[in-house]
């Protein structure tokens, strides 16, 4: 069942692994089935290099199993990305990772303002990565707080954990969110470094909302 999703979320937490994005079997991936409604996850705890299509594990979002392969849990955040999916009906795939800067600014229960464009790629409408309140692993507190926290944006950090990041169309996508946070949040980590810790200048809420694709090149016509 859903096969091709299961090789997607493989795939696509080989490459978090592989680039350093949830090192030691950390976070975590899933995609929602559009027509069933069933949620493929990764199992917990298995490194994501071993990982073949049938150790994925089906669920509904009423957290129960469908489809799991003996001796294999679903990712013991699995309540945290059924409740984003239905706090989020437009989202289909969601990633967890750990990786390093962000969780600093997890830890210090920062939010990440707009300090460069990029901010945009995020999908936040108030151009900030907020934190998600503080829930203990696995909690229905944790997904509770993170899915609050996502229902206007795509991208939070997780307080004293890591980093989320979800988007309706593909799970590359949601992947390339996470990087796009850690990517912020370690040239923030540096800025507020470099200037002894004094806060960088923020873009304006007016200048994010008007960066476009330059409207002055010109497509030959057909
Ligand atoms: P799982 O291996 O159970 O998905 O846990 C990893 C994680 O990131 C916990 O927060
Ligand atoms: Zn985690």
């Amino acid at each position: 069942m859903l096969e091709k999703m299961k090789e997607e979320v493989i795939r696509i937490g080989r490459i978090a692994q592989r680039e350093g994005m949830c090192k030691h079997k950390a976070g975590n991936f899933s995609s929602r089935d559009e027509e069933t409604g069933y949620i493929v996850v990764t199992p917990s705890g298995v490194d994501r290099e071993d990982l073949v299509p049938d150790d994925m594990v089906v669920i509904d979002t009423d957290a129960r199993i469908i489809e799991y392969k003996k001796g294999l849990r679903p990712s013991s955040e699995v309540l945290m990305h059924i409740e984003i999916y239905k706090a989020r009906p437009d989202v289909r795939h969601i990633v967890h990772t750990h990786s390093k800067y962000a969780t600093v600014f997890a830890v210090l229960n920062k939010p990440i303002p707009a300090i460069v464009n990029e901010m945009l790629l995020l999908n936040n409408q108030d151009f900030a990565i907020p934190v998600a309140k503080y829930g203990r692993s696995g909690s229905d507190e944790l997904a509770r707080n993170v899915a609050e926290a996502l229902k206007h944006c795509d991208s939070a950090l997780m307080a004293a954990h890591g980093a989320i990041a979800c988007d309706a169309n593909s799970l590359e996508n949601a992947y390339l969110k996470t990087c796009y946070i850690e990517e912020l949040a370690e040239v923030y980590h540096h800025t507020l470094t470099a200037a002894g810790g004094k806060e960088p200048p923020v873009l304006p809420f007016e200048e994010m909302q008007g960066v476009a694709y330059p409207a002055k090149i010109i497509f030959p016509e057909n």
